[in-house]
């Protein structure tokens, strides 16, 4: 089995409180999305590690016309490796939501999805949605409005380059602040407000924000995340 990039760093489980990796679709699926062979692998034995280390996990699924039948399936490899599973639309620019969703997802897509993980949870899959997304995947998009979200006032997100964004959705604006040069803390305290935007589907950003807003089902959904494992499925020896 081929190394990860955390076997470079020790006792990285005292830093991390969640991992989340991203998941296609089964591994043929996977594979074939990201171009690479192995990438499956990797992904899986990386999840593994973690939960063998103690470290909560998550799936995060990014569905387009290209896994829309693979939700179950996705399902079925996060209870095999007792991670919780989240699931999102695609955009046209990961680092700029105002280029607007994939346009192959229509919105009967959205609520198709929405229904399907609605069912999972009913089931007692290992689905991380909470049903505040849920709704907020069938009304849009538009999702939102980006100067009601709490990104970058609350949390804010680091790009591998040392940039301070509130999310990547905006990282393509201009005004944001590098933390290799100003410090981390700093280049988020100075972040400028955000002055528009649609809002997103992101799960991790918008399942915060619902927090952060009171949402119960969010809240109730973190929760349930933080103090139980997610339910684990039968062990696939084909994986
Ligand atoms: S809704 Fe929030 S997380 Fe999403 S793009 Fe807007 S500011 Fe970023």
């Amino acid at each position: 089995m081929g190394a990860t990039a955390l076997d470079s760093i020790d006792h990285w489980e005292r830093i991390v409180d969640l991992l989340i990796v991203s998941l296609d679709g089964p591994r043929d699926r996977h594979d074939q999305l990201r171009g690479k062979p192995g990438s499956y692998h990797r992904a899986i034995r990386l999840l593994e590690e973690a939960r063998s280390r103690g470290v909560n996990t998550a799936v995060v699924c990014v569905i387009g016309p290209w896994n829309l039948d693979c939700i179950e399936e996705v399902l079925d490899v996060a209870g095999q490796v007792g991670s919780w599973a989240y699931f999102q639309p695609a955009y046209r620019d990961n680092f700029r939501v105002t280029a607007g969703m994939n346009s192959d997802i229509s919105v009967d897509d959205l609520r198709r999805i929405a229904r399907l993980l609605r069912e999972a949870r009913g089931k007692g899959r290992p689905l991380g949605n909470s049903d505040g997304f849920l709704r907020l995947l069938e009304q849009g998009p538009p999702f939102g409005d980006c100067r009601k979200c709490v990104a970058g006032k609350y949390f804010g997100t680091v790009l591998p380059d040392g940039l301070v964004v509130p999310c990547h959705g905006l990282a393509a604006l201009e005004g944001w602040h590098n933390g290799r040069e100003r410090g981390f803390a700093r280049a988020f305290l100075d972040m400028p407000a955000i002055k528009k935007g649609p809002g997103c589907s992101c799960s991790p950003y918008m399942e915060s924000d619902l927090i952060f807003h009171g949402s119960p089902s969010a809240l109730l959904t973190a929760v349930r995340r933080m103090v139980m494992p997610a339910p684990r499925g039968a062990p696939d020896t084909q994986r």
